[in-house]
């Protein structure tokens, strides 16, 4: 299956190897009232990166091949130090990743909060907020993270950077030596706080992997096991797989069971990327306000009123926290956890606290 132009002109982000993982539960596409063009076909085979249609470059069979990626020569390119440290590390047991709760183009608050996870977790996913859609440029960020002594694992979208930029961000990136890379489409600029700004999309998450993979990067990418179309997200991720990524963020699925559920689908695809699932982190109130905005958000039966309804929760949330991630490192494929969510304003510091108890508390070998 290969995507039709009329295909990647009503999807609103363009996609080549679509669909997003912001398909509604009802299977109307994120940004408009209507269903997502990718859901009554095939899964789109890796086919390399094919220039924009609407660039001079055109679209030509041999524009393509000379932009197709994923052979294995290709994915022979060294990894950068960082990369080849964190797949060391990872080789040798799960690692706790941690979302970076910093307040956005705050050095203040970023170095706060990086001495606040420093030592306690494996790295910290430096990613997109919703609420705060400008942010440092992401090597930059991860500069600042980094010289804290913290491993940055840093998000990259397609919705702010054309892949000319977004090539100058991952060769940035690489000279940082970040730990890995994730590689996400983005959500739309109709969500957020800058709907006035225009959206690119350029390329996709997929392709993006695939750039990042030839920078020399540790590639990470998600999946959403909830969102339509469900029988097919393993095969769109064994697609991501082919293109360059080594990991898959498995996002907020539900529990235990639907990520078993998941990876041994992924296996049937005969892929068998690390997987690190992500973790709904709440503490309080406002971490909890925070969490309920993600997309496509399904958390475990319960799992958020047997926190807010304690008489300490607090102390509710990093037991709840907690045993999750145990459940999840005991599955077979989990290679790690990661501790989702954010805070609420002026609480950064002290939820990146809280994330390095959890860490502490799973004791797999990152205390200070
Ligand atoms: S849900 Fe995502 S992939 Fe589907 S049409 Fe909308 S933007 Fe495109």
């Amino acid at each position: 299956m290969v995507v039709t132009a009329e295909m990647r002109t009503a999807c609103p982000k363009h996609m080549e190897y679509g669909p997003c993982g912001g398909v509604e539960f009802d299977g109307s596409c994120e940004v408009g009232e209507f269903r997502c063009v990718f859901l009554e076909t095939p899964t789109v085979r890796w086919h390399g990166i094919a220039p924009n249609p609407e660039s001079p470059a055109g679209t030509s069979a041999a524009d393509v091949a000379v932009h197709r990626l994923g052979d294995a020569h290709e994915f022979a390119v060294a990894p950068q130090p960082g990369a080849a440290a964190m797949r060391a590390l990872m080789a040798t047991r799960p690692i706790v990743i941690a979302d970076f709760p910093g307040r956005s183009v705050d050095r203040g608050s970023l170095r706060d909060c990086a001495q606040a996870l420093a030592g306690r977790v494996d790295a910290t996913l430096a990613g997109d907020s919703g609420r705060s859609r400008v942010q440092f440029s992401p090597s930059y960020r991860a500069q600042l993270i980094q010289a804290e002594g913290l491993t940055a694992w840093s998000g990259v979208n397609c919705r702010d950077r054309n892949r000319v930029a977004l090539e100058g961000e991952l060769a940035g990136l690489a000279d940082v030596g970040v730990g890995g890379v994730h590689c996400v489409t983005g959500d739309h600029t109709s969500t957020g706080d800058r709907p006035d700004a225009l959206p690119v999309f350029d390329i996709d998450s997929t392709q993006l992997a695939a750039l990042a993979r030839q920078a020399g990067h540790l590639v990470s990418v998600g999946e959403s096991p909830a969102t339509p179309p469900v029988d097919r997200r393993a095969e769109r991720l064994r697609e991501k797989a082919l293109a360059g990524a080594d990991i898959c963020f498995i996002n907020h699925a539900g529990g235990v069971e639907p990520v078993r559920r998941f990876i041994a689908a992924a296996h049937e695809q005969g892929i068998a990327p690390g997987f690190i699932p992500c973790v709904p982190m709440v503490v309080d109130r406002g971490s909890a306000s925070l969490l309920r905005s993600f997309t496509t958000l399904v958390l475990p039966e319960g799992f958020l009123e047997r926190i807010l309804d304690a008489a300490d929760p607090y102390q509710a949330g990093l037991d709840a926290v907690t045993e999750l991630c145990e459940g999840l490192l005991a599955l077979e494929g989990v290679a790690g956890v990661n501790l989702s969510g954010g805070a609420a304003p002026g609480a950064e510091v002290a939820f990146a606290d809280a994330m390095g108890v959890v860490a502490e508390r799973l004791g797999l070998g990152t205390h200070r």
